[in-house]
């Protein structure tokens, strides 16, 4: 009999069986996938770690996640700026005087902030009520045409006027040089890859992979006391009130023999209708590319990533927060907060669009109530 079954060995799942062993406490975890580390995986494939889900990086202003997550690894220095490519047009992103710079040739922010609000004006939106008002009103109409409209739509499988606006809101709007993604404290990739973060939270607790709790959930509802379930709540309870929706994804690795295919980590395919959305490119989030010096990898691997739709037996990705999958997920929650023996956790027990850092905070503050 174990304390805890923690069902996945994703990050969440992982720093609980961690901090769970740390206390003192016996743990099983167990995987369905043949390989730890959950969505953040990295795999190496000849001196470039490939990240098998899409491109992770690592992000946060918090003092307390930077100083909890570098106990299992070291960070590099990378910081993300994708660009976009909408026909044979290249825009830096997020956007900001780069990309005001390329699409209407002003220099100042004054002459990009006239422009914007222009835009604005003729497109008539005061207050925005979806996806496509938003992103007018943040950045006009020609940014929303070249590098949203068709962006999003492929990536979340329906027009921008069907979408919420926070999903946008995401996004930085930039009235400065400056190609940073992100607008955090801290920002890196683990030098080595993700998987090793999960290797060393795991490293002396039992840990069996190719395993799922539904093929054997009798046996492992008694195997321990408490069970932390960080898989799809609504497949815990056999879908009892209905199908919570996700968006779903496709990767296409390939290995190229030149060095240096698209000069960036990630490239953002802006028009509908070519099927994916990015293309990441891996050996950039180690610098994998000297031009020939010393540190360089003559080869290279790219991934091309599509959105699809999810149907039940496909892996989820991105969970959709509109109204609807909000007040289904709620019902659930209900339900799981009955449980006395069960807790849920992670992005898919939680139904939670998490990056690493709100994983992370998520992970910890159970960790606090539990302990
Ligand atoms: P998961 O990693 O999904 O772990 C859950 C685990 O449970 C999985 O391994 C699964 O196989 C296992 N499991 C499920 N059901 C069962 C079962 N029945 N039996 C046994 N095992 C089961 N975050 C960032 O901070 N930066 C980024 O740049 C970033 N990019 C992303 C890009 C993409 C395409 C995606 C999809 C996510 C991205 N994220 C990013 C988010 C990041 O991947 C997550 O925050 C993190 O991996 C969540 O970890 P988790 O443990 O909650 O979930
Ligand atoms: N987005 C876009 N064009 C781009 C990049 C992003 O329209 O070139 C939109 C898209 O709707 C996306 C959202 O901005 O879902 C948030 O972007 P982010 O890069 O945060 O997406 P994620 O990391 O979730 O894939």
């Amino acid at each position: 009999m174990y304390d805890y079954l923690v069902v996945g060995a994703g990050l969440f799942g992982s720093i609980f069986a961690y901090e769970a062993k740390k206390r003192g406490h016996s743990v099983l975890v167990i995987e369905k996938r043949d390989h730890l580390a959950g969505t953040m995986y990295t795999e190496n494939q000849d001196g470039i770690n490939v990240h098998k889900y899409g491109a992770h990086i690592f992000r946060t202003d918090s003092d307390k996640v930077w100083e909890y997550i570098q106990q299992f690894a070291e960070f590099n220095r990378f910081t993300n700026s994708p660009v976009a490519i909408y026909k044979d047009e290249l825009y830096n992103l997020p956007f900001n005087m780069n990309t005001f710079n390329k699409m209407w040739g002003v220099k100042t922010p004054e002459e990009a902030r006239a422009k914007i609000d222009e835009q604005v004006k003729e497109a008539g939106i005061t207050e925005p009520k979806n996806l496509e008002e938003q992103a007018i009103s943040m950045v006009g109409t020609d940014i929303y045409e070249k590098l949203i409209k068709g962006y999003t739509g492929k990536q979340w499988g329906r027009p921008c006027s069907e979408l919420p606006s926070f999903i946008i809101k995401r996004l930085p709007v930039r009235m400065v040089y400056d190609n940073n993604y992100f607008n955090d404290k801290y920002q890196g990739i683990p030098i080595g890859g993700y998987t090793q973060i999960v290797e060393k939270m795991l490293n002396g607790i039992e840990v069996k992979l190719n395993t799922d709790f539904f093929e054997n959930r009798e046996e492992f509802e008694s195997c321990a006391k408490k069970i932390l379930f960080t898989g799809m709540i609504d497949e815990y309870y056999d879908y009892y009130y209905g199908e919570l929706e996700y968006r779903s994804l496709r990767f296409e690795h390939e290995r190229l023999e030149c060095e240096n295919y698209q000069g960036n980590a990630v490239v953002n395919y802006t028009e509908y209708e070519i099927p994916y959305t990015r293309i990441i490119e891996h050996k950039h989030f180690e610098f994998g590319c000297q031009g020939g010096k010393e540190g360089s990898i003559p080869h290279t691997v790219i991934t091309r990533e599509y959105p699809a739709t999810w149907q039940r037996g496909d892996d989820p990705y991105y969970p959709i927060n509109d109204e609807k999958n909000n007040s289904l997920y709620e019902k659930y929650r209900k339900l799981a907060d009955d449980e006395g023996k069960v807790i849920f956790g992670g992005r898919l027990g939680m139904y939670r669009y998490f990056d690493m850092q709100t994983d992370i905070i998520a992970a910890l503050e159970l960790v606090d109530k539990e302990f």
